[in-house]
């Protein structure tokens, strides 16, 4: 006797597992055959930063620290230096610049604290999210990687409600 309603227990279990299997196929499908199909992210998308320059192309960037304070995870290193040559010579709009500005994103939990901080507008939010790596050290982003001025647009994803470009304000150097 149990184990005709064992059988018929699980028969009907089968069934409801299929039905509702079953109903999902005419549903809109959400999966993205990446990199094949980009990927769409949202507008407030956190991925890899960007360091900005201004419209001459200076760096924005004072090294002030004040990212670097505020970033949680202490993943954020930078060292001053002070270039006094006219602005034209110069590096960085300012006279005192990051001459080293890192990001270890093997410790970036994407929290944007930084970029909160930043009282220049020096620092956003790209949406690259393509930074996986084979080896934990090249997760240590430096400004060469981080520059906007530096960072290539992917075409394997673009940005939700967007006409425009993924990195709109990615100047070719
Ligand atoms: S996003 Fe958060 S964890 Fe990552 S560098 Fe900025 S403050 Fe630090
Ligand atoms: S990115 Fe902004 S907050 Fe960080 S050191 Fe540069 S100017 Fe200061």
């Amino acid at each position: 006797m149990s184990l005709i309603s064992d059988v018929i227990q699980s028969t009907v279990a089968v069934v409801k597992g299929m039905k509702r299997t079953l109903s999902e196929i005419p549903r809109e499908k959400w999966t993205v055959q990446y990199p094949e199909d980009p990927v769409t992210v949202q507008p407030r998308y956190r991925g890899q930063h960007l360091l900005h320059v201004d419209e001459a192309g200076k760096e924005k960037c004072v090294a002030c620290y004040l990212c670097a304070a505020a970033c949680p995870s202490d993943c954020i290193y930078i060292e001053a230096e002070t270039d006094p040559r006219p602005y034209a010579d110069r590096v960085g709009r300012d006279e005192r610049f990051a001459k080293v500005y890192n990001i270890d994103y093997g410790r970036c939990i994407f929290c944007g604290f930084c970029v909160e901080a930043c009282p220049k507008d020096a620092i956003t939010h790209g949406y690259n999210f393509e930074i996986s790596v084979y080896n934990r050290t090249d997760l240590l982003k430096t400004k060469e990687d981080l520059l906007i001025t530096k960072q290539k647009q992917s075409k394997n994803y673009r940005v939700a409600l967007s006409t425009e470009d993924v990195d709109s304000e990615f100047k070719e150097i």
